[in-house]
């Protein structure tokens, strides 16, 4: 569910903004040309600052609509977090480190028989920046496509319609004028109060997928999704890794409780350690390595660990430093995330945020559907993202992966409900594999047997989670999907028979 948004509505302006709308000529503009840069010359249909996934995506959109647009980045790079400290790399070291992992301790029993495996980083690091660029390039690609002016500089609001860029390449300033300015500049690493992060040895996930050897110990504070993958990397590679996390179960509160615990069990199972329903009290990386002072939530015992580098991995907040969102009025709420309604407006209707930088869970594909609405509320006046079929994943192994509302949720909100569950153990596909740990659980309402949550643990979870993405979008019933054939063997008949445990049973279980 989309919270925040619908609270905080700015009246809508009286017509939608189209193409036709666009284009008034702004001789105030005109004398302010102080640098020859393309971007002076003209007012932009569409300035957005920021080339993360909201940023790019919106970009590409605009030019496919007709929409003179410029994108301002100031990283160097397109792509943003998302390609180029989080979801892409992240994902490239969590891959090869599973490939690793399997071969030292899962390739006997499949009559593979292999010699000395080693682990060489270096080429591993050098593999996930192959992707990372090859990826980043892309976009430099689709902007050109698409006429996208692409600025790489810092973007700061001089007025509501004037952004100055402090430019990288050559150094010195130009401005662009914009009819529209759209905010996408993102989200970083909270930092933890007391611990410095310097990338080496207290880290946030940038260091994480940076590290230029193995530590030999790692703690890791809070298990969230971003904690627990950096963890599973560096255990499969060799650490030492305990995590720190203050709740009562891993993987954030959206994670459903049944799925949280057996996730927990089988990363028990791969080595890694946990200290739930704990606080961290204090850290202290003055000596050789860190020492992370903790105790039970509630109050009681202090306990020290030692480690050679702690990851900090308590979450990330809104992105808005040196945005000059002061020159404009603009403010942000309590947790640092921009006011909008729900055509993404701030207070000032031509200026509109999206992305990490505002409402909603930080997600690239949040960002990326955020990304397309934005672009038709500006050129048709009407744009949708359904917020309660977002799907999470956790990309481990065994794979986690939800969407919808969890059991806890729906009890919380008196609702009653069905559940329907199946394990991969009972699975052919899963059983060939030797993959058979977790389970599909479906939730449906208790009358309507309309779906309300589907959560996953296990191999493949977040690819198999786009069906109930879908399912959840046409307001399937768990029946529905019960009766639509899944070709055999697949780990997606799981899927089914967990719809067919949901409104009658499952025939394999
Ligand atoms: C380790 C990690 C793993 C992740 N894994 C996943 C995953 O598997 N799946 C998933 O969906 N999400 C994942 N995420 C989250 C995802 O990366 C973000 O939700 C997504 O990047 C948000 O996109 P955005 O465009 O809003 O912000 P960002 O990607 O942060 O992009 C904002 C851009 O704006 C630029 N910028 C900021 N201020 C200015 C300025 N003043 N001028 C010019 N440019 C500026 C920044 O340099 C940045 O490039 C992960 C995040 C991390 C950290």
């Amino acid at each position: 569910m989309f919270r925040a948004v619908a609270s905080r509505a700015v009246p809508r302006a009286a017509r939608p903004v189209t193409q036709s709308t666009f284009c008034a000529p702004n001789i105030y503009f005109q004398g302010r040309l102080r640098r020859g840069y393309a971007s002076e010359a003209e007012e932009k249909d569409l300035v957005i600052i920021g080339g993360g996934v909201a940023g790019y995506v919106a970009a590409i959109k605009a030019g496919q609509s007709g929409l003179k647009v410029a994108c301002i980045e100031k990283r160097g790079a397109l792509g943003g977090t998302c390609l180029n400290v989080g979801c892409i790399p992240s994902k490239s070291l969590l891959n090869n480190s599973h490939l690793y992992h399997q071969i030292l301790h899962d390739t006997k029993n499949r009559g593979i028989e292999v010699g000395d495996v080693k682990l060489n980083l270096a080429a591993m690091m050098k593999a996930k920046d192959t992707s990372v660029s090859g990826l980043t390039k892309g976009i430099e690609f689709l902007f050109k496509k698409n006429n996208v002016e692409y600025i790489k500089g810092t973007g700061a609001f001089k007025d509501e319609h004037t952004v100055a860029v402090n430019l990288i390449e050559g150094g010195g300033e130009t401005t662009v004028r914009g009819k529209n300015i759209l905010i996408a500049t993102g989200s970083e690493a909270t930092p933890f109060p007391g611990l410095t992060i310097d990338e080496k040895k207290v880290i946030t996930s940038t260091g994480a997928i940076a590290l230029q050897e193995v530590p030999k110990k790692m703690t890791v504070i809070g298990g969230g999704i971003i904690g627990l993958e950096m963890a599973s990397v560096w255990s499969r590679l060799g650490s030492e890794v305990t995590v720190v996390e203050y709740l009562g179960q891993i993987g954030g509160p959206g994670m459903d409780k049944d799925v949280a615990k057996q996730a927990q069990k089988l990363l028990q199972k791969q080595g890694m350690k946990f200290k739930l329903n704990t606080k961290v009290v204090s850290g202290d990386a003055d000596g050789e390595g860190v020492k992370v002072t903790v105790e039970a939530a509630k109050g009681g015992k202090e306990e020290t660990l030692d480690a050679d580098v702690c990851l900090v991995a308590i979450g990330r907040r809104p992105y808005t430093n040196g945005l000059g969102l002061e020159n404009i009025g603009l403010e942000v709420d309590e947790r640092g995330r921009l006011i909008i309604d729900q055509e993404y407006r701030t207070k000032i209707p031509h200026i509109r945020a999206i992305g990490d930088v505002t409402f909603g869970p930080m997600l690239a594909h949040k960002a990326e559907e955020e990304s397309v609405a934005v672009i038709e509320y500006i050129t048709k006046g009407y744009g949708h993202v359904n917020y309660g079929a977002i799907p999470s994943v956790m990309y481990t192994h065994p794979e986690v992966a939800w969407v919808g509302q969890n059991e806890q949720e729906l009890t919380a909100a008196n609702v009653k409900y069905n559940v329907g569950q199946f394990p991969f153990s009972a699975n052919s596909r899963a059983k060939t594999n030797l993959d058979t740990e977790g389970f599909v659980k479906m939730i449906s309402d208790a009358e309507t047997d309309r779906i309300l949550g589907i959560h996953i643990i296990g191999p493949n979870a977040g690819e198999m989670i786009a069906e109930g993405v879908l399912a959840l979008e046409y307001g399937a019933s768990s029946e529905d999907v019960a009766r639509t054939s899944h070709a055999h063997p697949t780990l997606s008949e799981a899927f089914k028979e967990a719809a067919m445990a949901t409104y009658d049973k499952a025939v394999h279980y």
